[in-house]
């Protein structure tokens, strides 16, 4: 079976990784600008023009049974072009929800899920209103583009208010009060064409300037809080006919959990299950958007994940017997995601503490280096 991803970066890579022991060779839809190195060897690579044509595309991707997505900026209006050709995973309706930040919290409002209380700002007037009705601090983030920490600002003051003004309403954006949280985590789904549902442990994230440096998991914290997490991204899935894999990412707070986003898509917070789980994420979307039976989602160990941020996979020295090293292929830039580390431990402590000493000895090796 021939299946096509639109993008060529790692999350591509590693789908078709685990199409091959599925018997599922891929091809590719490469936008103009992007980098196709994660996926070379992999399949075909198509590059889109401004002229395309869905028939013709669709011919140059292989007739593919399915197409999926690997990111999150996609063209939601060429999906469904594509619709008319074979069926296209997540449905492009729920992509287009989840690009838009207002409209996404909008939809999980009207599943009774929480979310942060926030307002939609594209006026001064309206960003005052929306910043007097949630008082400081607050967080302010373009409705769409916004992702890995751009067009963010957290506001304190009158005077970061004025002084962030001019950039805020350059775009849309969406007004949140801050969430006091204990920790961030994210849990993910998969759901098959045939209704039948997975979710995987839930995992425990930590971010550096708004990018995700590391993940744990299991997450270290109550059962109710795992049980919340599970019966919340069910409730999603099931009620959207979710196809795919689905992240979602919360807020560990007092009263239970606050979705802060949704990911359709194999997500970065779970590249652990590839050494972690009886099935990675990356086999399991490719299973459910086939219509293949999923497989387990259980997990061996705790198992972590340490994210290499403009960090050469090649001068990463695995210390420990449980640790493996995945190599995107990119040319080095500072902050680019480079590669992952995955670590297994015996418990939590032990793989939090192996887990700090990765991150310390990573960062500190590259930025000697650097010096
Ligand atoms: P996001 O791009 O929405 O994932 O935000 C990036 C990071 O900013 C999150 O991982 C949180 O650490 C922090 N953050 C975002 N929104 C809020 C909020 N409403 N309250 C508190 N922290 C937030």
């Amino acid at each position: 079976m021939n299946i096509a991803i639109v993008g060529t970066g790692q999350l591509a890579r590693m789908m078709a990784q685990a199409g091959k022991k599925l018997g599922i060779s891929c091809s590719f839809l490469r936008c103009a600008g992007e980098d196709s190195r994660p996926v070379e060897g992999y399949g075909n690579i198509v590059t889109l023009n401004d002229n395309h044509d869905p028939k013709q595309l669709y011919h140059a991707l292989g007739k593919p049974s399915v197409i999926t997505v690997e990111k999150e900026s996609v063209d939601i209006a060429l999906l469904k072009q594509l619709k008319a050709f074979c069926p296209v995973y997540p449905d492009p309706e729920v992509i287009r929800l989840t690009q838009h930040r207002y409209l996404e919290k909008q939809w999980l409002n009207s599943m009774g899920i929480d979310t942060a209380n926030h307002a939609l700002c594209n006026s001064v007037d309206s960003l005052i209103n929306a910043v007097t009705e949630l008082g400081y601090p607050v967080f302010v983030k373009s409705c769409e583009e916004g992702y890995d920490g751009l067009n963010q600002w957290r506001l304190k003051s009158a005077d970061d208010l004025h002084q962030h003004t001019e950039a805020i309403l350059q775009q849309e954006s969406i007004v949140e009060g801050e969430v006091s949280f204990h920790k961030e985590v994210s849990v993910i789904g998969v759901r098959n064409s045939n209704g039948e549902f997975l979710s995987y442990p839930v995992t425990e994230n930590q971010h550096s300037n708004g990018v995700l440096l590391t993940s744990i998991a299991p997450a270290s914290c109550p059962d109710s809080v795992h049980q919340q997490a599970h019966q919340l991204i069910e409730r999603i899935m099931t009620q959207s006919n979710y196809v795919g894999v689905l992240t979602v990412e919360c807020f560990v707070t007092d009263t239970g959990l606050l979705v802060n986003e949704l990911a359709p898509r194999v997500h970065n917070s779970g590249h652990w299950t590839m050494d972690g789980c009886a099935t990675s994420q990356f086999e399991n979307h490719l299973r459910a958007i086939t219509g293949l039976p999923l497989g387990a989602t259980s997990q061996h160990k705790p198992c972590a994940m340490v994210n290499l941020l403009g960090v050469s996979p090649q001068q990463v020295t695995l210390a420990a017997s449980g640790m493996s090293c995945y190599d995107y292929q990119k040319t080095l830039r500072p902050g680019r995601k480079m590669g992952h580390l995955n670590l297994i431990g015996d418990d939590f402590q032990e793989i939090s503490a192996l887990t700090n000493l990765q991150v310390k000895a990573i960062y500190m090796a590259a930025e000697e280096g650097a010096g």
